[in-house]
């Protein structure tokens, strides 16, 4: 067996012992929903400070032993990411800028206290278990298999330092279709929470960002809206993305304005990519600051169009009402906007091969 340190990308096969579980994967892939089925294989690759990476497995899922001690259990050193591989045309599977999703998980690493991990690692690791596990490939229209990567600090050990010793574990699960009808719009609550401070960890997606957000989506969803809309917290005044989610917001005059990256929100892989694509529409497009209340007055001028909100999950999803204690108002027709659907097809079809991949964004497996 090669070690990884000969071989960076050497991960070792375990045989399949546990019975498949025939019947839970027939179910799930005729009918997936979201992150509740789980595939029957996992990657599991350990570091230690003084080996650096190694043991990387692929076998069959199931509990991680963990001491009660594990530093992640007390002082939350967690990080992960959130990709999927898509069914090309052709029949093929395919990751979306898998790269990109390397790059933040190591810069998401650096602001936990976290080492990094090689990305040719990450990828390859990612890539074996979707290709090991292709059986759970929903065949749903549109589905696809959600990928999580994460890693987390498993030393005993307590106290305020970062850990010696982790676990990068790449888990996955069939996910099905967000496009059904074309999305209809979401209605979004204005939050007095807030979700990153300038200097804090809203770029980076560690674990606790996404605790820190339940209570403030709970309040969203007992007042009776789908999403959460957080602002910035020094003026409480800036629109910053949802809770999972980047937004871009659409003028009649046909351009395109999202937040820009100060640190406290995450540098979504969707936004980027709308970003490239908006520019080369030839759309102008800014990334700057907008306000609430902007918000608010252009949405009543007639001045703002569309607002849409995207990421990996939903890829792109018409925002149509914004409520808060201190705000109620209509976007738009309240619908789906024209340009959000024109960006969004760009979207999907590349990431689904249906249009030419001139970017080299799509890597087949
Ligand atoms: N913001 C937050 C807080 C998120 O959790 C996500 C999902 N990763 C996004 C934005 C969108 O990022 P991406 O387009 O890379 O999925």
């Amino acid at each position: 067996m090669a070690t990884l340190a000969e071989n960076p990308l050497a991960i070792t096969t375990l045989p399949h012992l546990a019975p498949a579980l025939a019947d839970v994967r027939a179910a799930a892939i005729a009918e997936p929903g979201f992150g509740r089925v789980f595939t029957d294989h996992m990657v599991v690759i350990d570091y230690d400070e003084g080996t650096g990476w190694h043991n990387a497995v692929l076998g069959p899922r199931g509990p991680i032993p963990l001491d009660p001690a594990a530093s992640v259990l007390h002082y939350a050193q967690e990080i992960f990411e959130g990709l999927k591989a898509y069914r090309l045309a052709d029949g093929t599977m395919a990751l979306f800028r898998p790269d990109q999703n390397a790059r933040r998980f190591n810069e998401s690493a650096k602001r936990l206290a976290m080492p990094e991990i090689p990305e040719d690692l990450f990828i390859e690791a990612v890539r074996q278990l979707v290709l090991a596990d292709a059986d759970w490939f929903p065949q749903v229209d549109g589905g696809s298999l959600y990928i999580r990567p994460f890693m987390f600090a498993s030393e005993p050990f307590l106290g305020v330092r970062p850990a010696r010793q982790y676990k990068f574990v790449v888990i996955l699960s069939p996910a099905g279709n967000y496009f059904k009808s074309g999305a209809p719009a979401v209605s979004v609550w204005v939050s007095d929470y807030t979700r990153a401070a300038p200097g804090g960890t809203g770029a980076a997606k560690c674990g606790g960002n996404y605790a820190a957000s339940l209570v403030p989506t709970g309040e969203a969803f007992q007042h009776g809206h789908d999403q959460v809309v957080f602002l910035d917290a020094a003026e409480r005044k800036w629109i910053e993305e949802l809770g999972g989610m980047n937004l871009f917001f659409v003028f009649d005059d046909g351009s395109l304005l999202t937040p820009p990256l100060t640190g406290t929100i995450l540098p979504g892989i969707t936004r980027d990519s709308l970003l490239t694509l908006a520019r080369e529409e030839g759309l102008t497009v800014r990334e700057e600051r907008y306000s609430i209340d902007q918000w608010r007055d252009d949405s009543a001028s007639g001045r703002l169009v569309e607002t849409f909100a995207c990421g990996t999950a939903a890829v792109v999803t018409p925002v149509g009402r914004v409520a808060g204690r201190a705000h109620d108002f209509t976007i738009g027709s309240g619908g789906p906007g024209q340009l959000t659907g024109k960006l969004k097809q760009r979207l999907v079809d590349i990431q689904r091969g249906t249009a030419a991949d001139t970017h080299g964004w799509v890597m087949k497996l």
